[in-house]
């Protein structure tokens, strides 16, 4: 999670905000509610749930035992084998060295795109030469829960303490937020430019983001009421918002977003709009969908366009720039992952895709796969 306890995407951006993702989502939020750890929907520029980070972990935990999904923490993907046109098994390593799976599908929701990658299917880092930005998340505690810090106060005290010289500083607002449970302040403000797949590179970006979690501490201190402040937690590791994605059947673009395309292997709803944190600048915009409504996802932008025994969920899926801006967040990836899991669990069984069945089956698990579910 890296210290991002925002879902968004599971709400419709409009007046009266609509639950665009539901199936395991749901699940998720049912269990949150049971242990307090959940607040929202809230509104920033767009409709955010949010959660605490050791609730999640814990409703995680039940819901993967109920499914009797067997979950290997901390075990590392580092190679895959190929045979003609699919993966066959991977590597992962542990403290006891290296371990070989085999599957008949797989899924990569790796964020970074390494199971694809490893297993020579098609992929590519960006598209054409962008790639969001990364930022590293913070916490910070012992502000008292009747201060306020919206977004303004915390850019006003960031341009204070720039103006005085402190620093360093990337950026001067975002998302600002309080956990349920501990009251904690959160927001995502330590930014740098740097290569999610290069550890030399992301290592020298963490150095560099904590600099400035300590520097954005010292400025939040100079707010009444923050005295006390002090940083919680950074991370764990640095926030990466884009990376590779795979070449897919279908690359969803922003174009067939703003046309209102209907999809006809639809199997999950968008839902946020075209979150851009630039490079270059670091400066963020944020364009909304149409009508502030939800856009169709189809099955061909999660399945591998050269490995029909590989799907992708989250932020590897395939996406122009603006809509991959979109479909990354977190409350749509639970939609993608919870169809990409069915498509690989339905090429296990009979060895091929099948739209329909993928559909049904998602339906069935209450999940939201057409616009007009929301009309
Ligand atoms: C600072 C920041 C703020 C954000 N704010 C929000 C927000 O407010 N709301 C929101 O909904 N989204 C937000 N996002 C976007 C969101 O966090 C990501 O887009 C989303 O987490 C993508 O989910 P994912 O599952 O595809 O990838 P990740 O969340 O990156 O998960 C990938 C997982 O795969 C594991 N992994 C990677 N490689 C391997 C390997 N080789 N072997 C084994 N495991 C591996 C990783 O350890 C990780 O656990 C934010 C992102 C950032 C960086």
């Amino acid at each position: 999670m890296r210290g991002v306890i925002t879902y968004c995407g599971l709400y419709t951006l409009g007046e009266t905000p609509r639950q665009a993702v539901k199936g395991i989502a749901e699940e998720v939020l049912q269990g949150l509610r049971q242990f307090g750890a959940v607040t929202g929907p809230q509104r920033h520029r767009g409709v955010f749930v949010v959660f605490d980070p050791e609730g999640v972990k814990r409703v995680l935990d039940l819901l993967c035992h109920e499914a009797g999904v067997e979950v290997l923490l901390h075990a590392f993907v580092t190679e895959a084998t190929r045979r003609d046109d699919r993966i066959t098994d991977i590597v992962y390593r542990d403290h006891g060295g290296a371990r070989r799976i085999a599957a008949k599908a797989f899924v990569d929701a790796s964020g970074e795109g390494d199971l694809a990658a490893l297993g020579g299917a098609a992929t590519r880092y960006g598209n054409d030469g962008a790639v969001n930005l990364g930022t590293l998340g913070t916490r910070f505690g012992g502000i008292p829960k009747e201060v306020t810090i919206t977004a303004d106060r915390l850019a006003a005290a960031v341009q204070a303490a720039r103006a005085a010289g402190k620093g360093p500083f990337s950026k001067d607002r975002s998302v600002v937020t309080r956990l349920p449970l501990s009251g904690d302040l959160v927001c995502y403000v330590a930014s740098e430019d740097y290569d999610p797949r290069d550890t030399k590179s992301m290592s020298a970006a963490e150095r560099r983001g904590r600099a400035q979690a300590w520097a954005y501490l010292e400025a939040i201190r100079g707010l009444p009421g923050c005295e006390k402040a002090y940083l919680a937690s950074t991370g764990p590791d640095f926030g990466t918002r884009e990376s590779r994605h795979i070449e897919a059947l279908h690359r969803l673009t922003w174009q067939e977003i703003v046309e209102g395309r209907r999809q006809a292997d639809a199997i999950a709803l968008g839902a946020w709009g075209v979150e851009w944190h630039d490079r270059k600048t670091f400066e963020s915009s944020f364009v909304y969908p149409p009508d502030k409504g939800c856009y169709e996802i189809p099955l061909g932008c999660l399945t591998s366009v050269n490995t029909p025994n590989l799907f992708a969920a989250g932020r590897v899926v395939d996406a122009d720039q603006q809509a991959g801006a979109s479909v990354r967040v977190m409350g749509t990836a639970f939609a993608t992952g919870q169809a990409a899991g069915i498509a690989a669990a339905c090429v296990a069984e009979r060895g091929s895709v099948d739209v329909a069945t993928v559909r049904q089956r998602l339906r069935a698990q209450g999940a939201l796969i057409e616009a007009s579910a929301l009309l």
